[in-house]
């Protein structure tokens, strides 16, 4: 094993944007990952039939479209390959009717009746600021805010509940809407900082649309192995790393790990207030997700379903809540929240002619082994009458089983831990730089720290220029 700079173990999205982030510094970089393939949450597979490419994890991509690390131009290749659908996310409803966020927020408020102006007057000054709003909420919460008046301004909403957010509102349409973006917390919607995912991501939709990469989420991998690989740096798939004397020598290590991996992977190194803090970590919900390979198009009876690439499904406001509380206390729901994907809509290299592909999870208890796949297609067919009529394949993963497929996603958790509050400032522990740990040379670079999950890479980022600092001479980690 020849000596390196760097040592990155795990080659999801946040591993490999922290290699590239060292081997743009002039680093030596290797990647080990345990899979077959790199790319951990971004890859696409032939899951159902020969001929059907679906997204094993991630499927639609607001957050890399906002991401500073991906609009380097080293990624415009990528981005040219980002589709958008008509309609970022849409949310059906019974009788045929459907919220749905357009890109422009008139006209998203022009639909909405009598809540429209104040959907106007919400999502405005912060899609004016969405850039900024991003810094924000994609940097470590570590620094006197660039923008401090756009902060508050998000701030003061974002930190409310999901349901807080809906009280804004009188209709259900406005209501639903946010609801079904603010679920992507996998909280209850009565928690506190619930309406900032709702908010983040409805932000996202008017600013830079829910886009679906062509040909699947591996070329997200693609792009980030290419680059690696242009500065010198390797990647080494099929080696499940059990502890650091397997690695090559190096100045510094970035697991793309969980908490929950660490005493393993460190042993006896790990001192014991930062292994008791390590446990105080939570998990979160898991979810449990089926692929369908379809003859055709969902039969979406609202028109404006089937322009959108998201979709979600659980009817009002309440009955979202109501599932997500469900969920929270461990209980699965009859009608579950679910989440759907149908990038046919901008993306005909997805299954062969007229038929398509379709991708949908639905939130479960940490840990759950039930396979959810018919009260998830009852949800579809709820809102598409029809839908089990075009099914050819389908293929599903208990929230069980992804655990086994990855081990970050603890108990089928696939955000690296629960958004409590609290770990949303001490992700995952409580530190000035939560991606050192008391290990010399080594550091965390997962979606267990912050900014949390998605497929933006910023974790890795920070992380990795947190290595440069400590061990190469590069500036601090935080500085602007
Ligand atoms: C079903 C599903 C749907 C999702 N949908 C979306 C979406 O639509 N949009 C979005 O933005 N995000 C989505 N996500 C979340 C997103 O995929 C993750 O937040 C993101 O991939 C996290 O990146 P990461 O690099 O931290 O970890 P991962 O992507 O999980 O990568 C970690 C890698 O490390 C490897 N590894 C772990 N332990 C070891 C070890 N000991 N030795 C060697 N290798 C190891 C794993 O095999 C894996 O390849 C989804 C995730 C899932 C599972």
């Amino acid at each position: 094993m020849t000596a390196v700079d760097a040592v990155v173990v795990g080659s999801g999205p946040n591993g490999l944007a922290a290699a590239v982030t060292l081997a743009r510094a002039g680093l030596s970089v290797h990647v080990v990952e345990g899979a077959p393939t790199p790319g951990g949450g971004c890859r696409t597979e032939e899951l159902t039939l020969p001929g059907f490419a679906h997204d094993v994890c991630s499927a639609a991509h607001p957050l890399l479209a906002l991401s500073p690390f991906f609009a380097d131009p080293a990624f415009d290749g990528l981005r040219t390959r980002m589709e958008q659908p008509p309609v970022p996310f849409a949310h059906p409803l019974d009788g045929g009717r459907a919220a749905v966020a357009l890109r422009s927020v008139e006209e998203t408020a022009a639909l909405l009746g009598a809540d429209g102006p104040a959907y106007r007057r919400l999502m405005v000054p912060l899609v004016e600021d969405a850039t900024d709003v991003v810094a924000t909420a994609l940097a470590p919460l570590r620094l006197v805010p660039e923008h401090p008046l756009v902060l508050a301004r998000f701030g003061r909403v974002a930190v409310r509940s999901a349901d807080h957010l809906g009280g804004r509102f009188r209709g259900e349409p406005a209501r639903a809407l946010l609801a079904g973006a603010s679920a992507h917390a996998v909280r209850p919607l009565s928690a506190p900082l619930t309406a900032g995912f709702g908010l983040l991501l409805t932000v996202a939709g008017h600013a830079v649309g829910w886009p679906v990469v062509r040909g699947g989420s591996r070329a997200i991998t693609t792009a980030l192995c290419d680059e690696l690989h242009r500065l010198g740096g390797t990647v080494e798939v099929d080696r499940w790393v059990t502890g650091l004397g397997e690695l090559p020598a190096s100045d510094a290590v970035l697991l793309d790990v969980g908490p929950a991996a660490l005493p393993g992977i460190l042993g006896d190194a790990l001192s014991g207030p930062y292994r008791r803090a390590l446990a105080r970590f939570r998990y979160g919900p898991g979810v449990c997700k089926v692929d369908w390979a379809l003859s055709g198009p969902v039969p979406w009876e609202a028109e404006a379903c089937r322009s959108a690439g998201t979709l979600h499904l659980g009817g009002t406001a309440v009955e979202v809540g109501r599932a997500e509380a469900d969920v929270a206390a461990g209980r699965h729901p009859d009608r579950p929240f679910c989440l759907v994907v149908q990038p046919g809509v901008v993306d005909p290299t997805r299954a062969p002619g007229d038929a398509r592909t379709l991708w949908a999870y639905c939130h479960v208890p940490h840990g759950s082994d039930r396979d959810m796949a018919a009260a998830i297609e009852a949800q579809i067919e709820r809102f598409a009458p029809g839908f089990g009529d075009l099914v050819l394949a389908r293929r599903s993963v208990t929230a069980a089983d992804m655990a086994d497929a990855n081990p970050n996603y603890v108990g089928g958790d696939i955000g690296g831990g629960a958004n409590s509050l609290r770990q949303t400032v001490s992700r995952p522990v409580l530190r000035w730089n939560p991606y050192r740990t008391p290990v010399d040379g080594v550091y965390l670079c997962s979606s267990s720290t912050p900014p949390g999950a998605g497929v933006h890479g910023m974790c890795g980022v920070h992380a990795a220029r947190t290595v440069l600092h400590d061990r190469f001479g590069g500036p601090p980690p935080f500085a602007r």
